[in-house]
């Protein structure tokens, strides 16, 4: 079962993918926390991305891609995974559409985690809090950015999925374990399926 964790920025993605990866043996790729890993290691090519990164803006379809293909045909994506930053343009989805398809795979369910814009700055800027200032990006000016691009080159993926008939909306301001509950109740029907 592979799953894609969808939503603005601040709207739970990985906090939900976490919770879900154990109980359905399934493998979290993060996107984001593998670019963050890659500013963290010092390369020259981290700090290119930090730059972009903290500006908001987003790195290149062509790295983006080729690090979710070496991904997906690890071990670990084996019973499947849940795709968590990741298609955020048309193009990522075309292409992972065309990378599953080529290893007999397919997407279950595209969960879409729909918070207002106000509660996601509060989000953010307690996350900011909490972390120290881990994330240069989590900051009002940044997240502003990284809202218009969420609208400008992510939210245009939706009628991708929707008329592939694999939208499922998720109420993303309920507490996180009602979010849980949603998600799992969706996971389940379709495993009794
Ligand atoms: P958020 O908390 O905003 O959802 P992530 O941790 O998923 O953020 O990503 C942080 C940053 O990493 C993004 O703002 C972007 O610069 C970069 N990034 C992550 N995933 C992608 C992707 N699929 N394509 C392009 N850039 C990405």
């Amino acid at each position: 079962m592979n799953l894609i964790m969808f939503g603005p920025p601040g709207a739970g993605k990985g906090t939900q993918a976490v919770r879900i990866e154990k109980k359905y043996g399934l493998k979290q790729l993060s996107t984001g926390d593998m670019l963050r890993a890659e500013v963290a290691s010092g390369s020259e090519l981290g700090q290119q991305l930090k730059a972009v990164m903290d500006a908001g803006e987003l790195v290149s379809d062509a790295m983006i891609i080729d690090i979710i293909k070496s991904q997906l045909q690890t071990p670990e994506c084996q019973k499947g995974c849940i795709l968590d930053g990741f298609p955020r343009t048309v193009a990522q989805a075309e292409a992972l559409d065309e990378m599953l398809s080529a290893q007999g795979k397919t997407i279950e369910h595209v969960l879409v985690l729909e918070v207002d814009e106000t509660i996601l700055l509060d989000r953010i800027k307690a996350r900011a809090v909490q972390t120290g200032g881990e994330r240069a990006d989590d900051n009002e000016e940044t997240l502003k950015n990284r809202l218009s691009v969420y609208r400008e080159q992510t939210a245009p993926i939706l009628p991708y999925y929707e008329e592939k008939g694999l939208l499922r909306s998720i109420d993303g301001m309920q507490s996180i374990d009602d979010v849980t509950d949603q998600i799992e109740g969706i996971l389940s029907a379709s495993q009794a399926a």
